[in-house]
This record gives structure tokens, C-alpha cells and sequence, in this order.
């Protein structure tokens, strides 16, 4: 391909995500307007498929080459369209001119590829498909005494990654299916029992990077300690194969560091291979998916004009709305997300437009999902979009009273991350489940609080105080039904959970639904109250009013706020 006589660009695209459709048009713009087959080629280039491309794999942004009688001569990244615009035709001129004998031709250096690239090393790397993982499980007792954010920080500090995490309550199955290897142990069915008394947490962990580990390993912070009352003393061995590098196995290593009594570890490959397709049944697509999570802002002319139209355009695209949300945007706000176009004579303007109307905040996500949502929303103003991407978001949607891009997206991960977190910070809410819930039921609610893109942060079963109980509602004192109300929540152990999201206050009570069962099942027939609630007493679950009344007996149920998960924003 690279014989071609003249210009050839190639659009180097990694297989998942396919060539640049963006930039197709103005491929077959130029090839029109110039008109020049003979010395003008556009190709594409799949860089699994070819060793000397290789230093472009795991790329997050497309890459087009210039190669001129064979040479390559300059490289273009991201889908830049002004740019690949301007480069070919000015080639294309020379190329001529050289023909026509006006000019002799330049020297141009040859671009050599190298195997390493750190300009991308702010980008998410991940592993290859032959990465070797463990699999970790953080027992309850660690979960509930707040030990699991150290042991987390721990394996981390010393260079373990850790690929995938779920907080869930094993199921008995699991439980026994995990521990196979003890099932001969006498006291083996008070360690199920005990294993799935609580919240687990369950970890994907690589070897990561070694050399980016600490190197000296931190010595152990606390004596060993000795194995909790309730957890019975099953020897834990896990099977230690493979993966012997100088740090040593995941299993070795918390061994050293005294903590391996609190975190039981898988490694032999077929095992782990199977609990990844157990516990996280998506990792596999993930891993070859790259998920990215992105911020997407669609400014408030258009958020007005025509909202209907791109959510649909977006979700068209593949993106999942995670959340939403329509807000006016504070000066400083709108100044951060309009940066680009800080030195336009009409800034103010702009700010004055963002400030004055409500926007559109949304977080997307989607396969590779923030460098295609920046692709897709096509260049910065209007103008060069409707030139060069007309199939651009930017082209279609253009206001006609503004000549800026109506569409935001985070410029990189980590602006993404800490953006979303800005605009949704995660919040905390009580929930209970009630204790007439058979167990069947209880199953179901949990899959549904799963569903619901709830994280379950703490959660335990307990036979709710007197104290607590009249905590929970002070509000129905004084009400004919206030006794039955306390009798009914002591009548047996409640489940008691510390739900975050995104407002989950008001999120957990859309899902409970109305408080009357009977109520719920006309008004909104999949809540858990119209699902599970037999009556108005006894309908199923309990949920915070407001995020006072939810902190205030988190902390008398569980202590101190999570510090894994802060309910203040981040700044911006
Ligand atoms: P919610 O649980 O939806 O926040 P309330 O705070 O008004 O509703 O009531 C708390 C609980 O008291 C209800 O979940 C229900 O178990 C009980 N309750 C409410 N109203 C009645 C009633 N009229 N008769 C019996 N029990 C009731
Ligand atoms: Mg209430």
C-alpha cells in the first residue's frame, strides 16, 4: 500500500472501533474537488494487523499518516479535519508544482515508529487479554469493621491493580463453589454461614506494573490480628500457581502484610477464569470493550430548541444516559466548559448565553466512549463542521443563532472522571428491608437495587433497637398506627443497607414507590412496594426522607461516614 506514487493518507483505526466515519466525507471531498487518483489515495489501516503500526494499539484517538512515494512523512492525531484538510491539499500543490517542474522537491524526514508512546500515558492502558488475574474476596468481617478500604490501598500502593470490584452477599452457592477446596473441614458450614452473613467485597486484581510499585514493600501496619468472634477458624490456603514474579503471588504478598486472614485469594488461572465469568459475567467484553465514561453538555439554545431529537441521536449512537440532569450553569461553571473558546471576541457572550438559559449535563457512557462522543460532536464551531464533518453532531444540530459547537465533552479521563463527579456526586441513603420479606423477595430487591445502578456500600442483617427504630419514625408520633409501626420493624432482623448513587434519597423512594402497596400497584406497578408490600404496614421496605434523617442513622447503624465514598463535590 505504502507503494503507492504520491500522497496516500491512511486513517490507522483499531479493530473494535472501525475506521473514521467522521472524516469519510471529507476523504471524498478531497477526492473530488482535487481530482488527482493518479497521486491522491486515501486508505485504511487495521494496527492489530500490522507489526509497524503496533505502536498505535490501545490508542484512544484516531491517527492518520501521511505517505508520500512510500515515505511517511507526517502523522495527524485525533479526527482534526481542518488540518488533514489543509495538509493534503498542500501536498497535493507541491506535487504539482514538482510535476510541472516549478520546484524541486523537499526533503522530508521520514517518521519512525517507536514501540513505546508516553505521550498517551495519562490515558487508561488496559491490559492485554493474557494479563494474569486473581480473584480477592474481602470477608464481612473485614467489610463491616471498615477494613476493606485499607487492604484496597494496600495491594494498590504496592503495584496490584485492581481490574473489577463488586460489593455483594455471596449466596450460599457461592460461597460453597469458592471454598470447594475446605468443604472436608468440620466447622466448614459455620464458615458459610458466616460468609454470607454480610457484605462481601470482590475484587479482579492484575499484577499490574511492577516497576511503578513502590519499592520498598510497607512493612505491616498492624500486628496480626486475631480471627474476629463470629468468623470460625477455617484454615484459608488459597492455591498459589503461576504468576511468580519477584513481589511474589497476590496471596504471598498479604500474607506478609497480615492481612491475608481478612481476604481469601484465588489464583490458579482455570479457577479464576471461571469465578471472572461468575462474578463480573461483563469483564471479558469490557476488558475488549474499553467502557469510558464521559461528560456531555448540550448548551441551552439547542437543550431548548430540540432536546427530543439528540437524546435520541445519542442513544442511536450506542451511549448509555447513566444520568441526567437540566441545570444553569454558574458563571465560573460555564467558563471551565467553554475554555476553547476563551480568546473569541464574542466570549462574553457566550458565558453570558450558558449562564442566562439551562443546559443539558449528561454522563454517557459507552465503547470508547469518550474519544467517539469528541469525534462524534465534531469540531468547534459550526462553520468548519458543516465544511468538513457534516455528518458531525455539531453539523446536524447547528443553532442558527450561535456559531459555536451546542455539544460539550470532557477532553480527556480523568477530566471526564472528575466532571461527572461534579456534577453528580454520589449520595447516601438508607434503606431497609422490612422483616416480614421472605428471603426469595429479598433476592429479587437486591437484584433490583443492582439494577438500578445503586452501589450497596454497607449492609447487614440485624434485629433493629427500640432506640432505632423510634429514630426511624420520630416523624409518626402521635399517629393511631405509630405502635404497630415499631412493633412491625422489631418483629425479626431487618436487612439495614447504606445505598449511593446520584440523589439517591430521592431515587430509593421512586423505586420503593407509593407508601400503600395497593396504591402502588396502580400508580406504578414495578416499585418494590407494588412488587413485595403486603399491606400498608407491612409494605416491604423503608427508605430515608432526606439526607439528614438518612446520615443520622447511618451513623448510629454503621459509625462513621464511608470514606470511600465522600458526600461533598469535588471542585471542577
Ligand atoms: P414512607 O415509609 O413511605 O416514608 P411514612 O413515613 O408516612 O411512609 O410511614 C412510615 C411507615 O409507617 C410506612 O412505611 C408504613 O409501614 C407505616 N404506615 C404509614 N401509614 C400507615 C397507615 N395508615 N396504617 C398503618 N401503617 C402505616
Ligand atoms: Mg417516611
Amino acid at each position: 500500500m505504502l507503494l503507492n506514487k504520491g500522497l496516500t493518507v491512511i486513517d490507522v483505526y483499531q479493530a473494535w472501533c472501525g475506521p473514521c466515519k467522521a472524516m469519510q466525507a471529507l476523504f471524498r471531498k478531497l477526492k473530488n474537488e482535487l481530482n488527482e487518483d493518479e497521486i491522491l489515495h486515501f486508505v485504511v489501516a487495521e494496527v492489530d494487523n500490522i507489526v509497524s503500526l503496533q505502536s498505535f494499539r490501545d490508542k484512544c484517538e484516531p491517527v492518520f499518516l501521511f505517505s508520500l512515494n512510500g515515505k511517511i512523512i507526517s502523522k495527524v492525531k485525533g479526527a482534526n479535519a481542518p488540518l488533514v484538510n489543509q495538509k493534503v491539499i498542500s501536498l497535493i500543490e507541491e506535487e504539482r508544482k514538482i510535476a510541472a517542474g516549478e520546484m524541486v522537491r523537499p526533503q522530508y524526514h521520514e517518521i519512525i515508529f517507536v514501540d513505546s508512546d508516553d505521550e498517551d500515558a495519562g490515558e487508561a492502558q488496559n491490559g492485554s487479554a493474557d494479563d494474569l488475574y486473581s480473584i480477592a474476596i474481602i470477608k464481612p468481617d473485614a467489610v463491616i469493621s471498615k477494613k476493606a478500604l485499607e487492604i484496597k490501598e494496600n495491594v494498590m500502593r504496592a503495584g496490584f491493580v485492581i481490574e473489577a470490584e463488586e460489593k455483594k452477599v455471596l449466596t450460599e452457592e457461592e460461597v460453597r463453589n469458592f471454598y470447594s477446596h475446605l468443604a472436608d473441614q468440620p466447622d466448614f458450614e459455620d464458615f458459610v454461614s458466616f460468609m454470607t452473613s454480610g457484605l462481601s467485597y470482590i475484587l479482579v486484581i492484575s499484577q499490574g506494573d511492577e516497576e511503578e510499585a513502590h519499592k520498598e514493600e510497607p512493612k505491616p501496619e498492624t500486628e496480626p490480628n486475631e480471627p474476629s468472634e463470629n468468623q470460625p477458624e477455617v484454615e484459608v490456603k488459597a492455591a498459589s500457581v503461576g504468576m511468580k514474579k519477584k513481589r511474589g503471588s497476590l496471596q504471598e504478598y498479604l500474607e506478609r502484610q497480615h492481612i491475608s486472614q481478612f481476604c481469601d485469594v484465588e489464583e490458579n488461572g482455570a479457577n479464576v477464569n471461571k469465578f471472572i465469568d461468575i462474578f463480573f459475567p461483563e469483564f471479558k467484553k469490557m476488558k475488549t470493550m474499553k467502557l469510558q465514561r464521559t461528560l456531555a453538555l448540550i448548551r441551552p439554545d439547542l437543550c431548548r430548541e430540540n432536546q427530543e431529537d439528540v437524546l435520541k441521536a445519542i442513544q442511536d449512537e450506542g451511549f448509555k444516559i447513566l444520568m441526567q440532569q437540566q441545570i444553569v450553569l454558574s458563571e465560573e461553571e460555564a467558563k471551565t466548559l467553554c475554555k476553547e473558546y476563551e480568546q473569541d471576541d464574542d466570549f462574553e457572550q457566550i458565558i453570558q448565553n450558558m449562564t442566562s438559559n439551562p443546559s443539558l449535563v449528561l454522563a454517557l457512557l459507552g465503547n470508547n466512549g469518550l474519544t467517539r462522543w469528541k469525534q462524534l460532536l465534531g469540531p468547534n464551531y459550526v462553520e468548519d463542521a458543516k465544511r468538513y464533518l457534516p455528518e458531525s453532531l455539531c453539523a446536524r444540530f447547528a443553532m442558527e443563532t450561535s456559531p459555536i459547537n451546542p455539544f460539550y465533552g470532557s477532553d480527556s479521563l480523568e477530566a471526564a472522571e472528575r466532571e461527572i463527579q461534579y456534577f453528580f456526586p454520589p449520595q447516601n441513603t438508607l434503606a431497609v428491608i422490612k422483616p416480614h420479606v421472605p428471603n426469595e423477595y429479598k433476592e429479587e430487591i437486591l437484584k433490583s437495587i443492582d439494577e438500578a445502578g445503586f452501589q450497596v456500600t454497607q449492609m447487614k442483617e440485624i434485629l433493629l433497637s427500640q432506640e432505632i427504630a423510634e429514630k426511624i419514625y420520630k416523624n409518626l408520633k402521635g399517629k393511631d398506627f405509630y405502635k404497630d409501626v415499631l412493633k412491625m420493624i422489631s418483629g425479626g432482623p431487618s436487612v439495614v443497607m447504606v445505598l449511593t448513587k446520584w440523589n439517591a434519597v430521592i431515587e430509593w423512594r421512586r423505586l420503593m414507590g407509593p407508601t400503600d402497596p395497593e396504591e402502588a400497584r396502580l400508580l406504578s406497578p414495578n416499585s418494590l412496594r407494588a412488587r413485595f408490600g403486603k399491606n400498608i404496614l407491612n409494605n416491604a421496605v423503608h427508605g430515608a426522607s432526606n439526607i439528614y434523617q438518612a446520615e443520622d442513622i447511618i451513623e448510629k447503624l454503621f459509625g462513621e461516614p464511608d470514606p470511600e465514598n465522600p458526600e461533598e463535590n469535588s471542585n471542577l
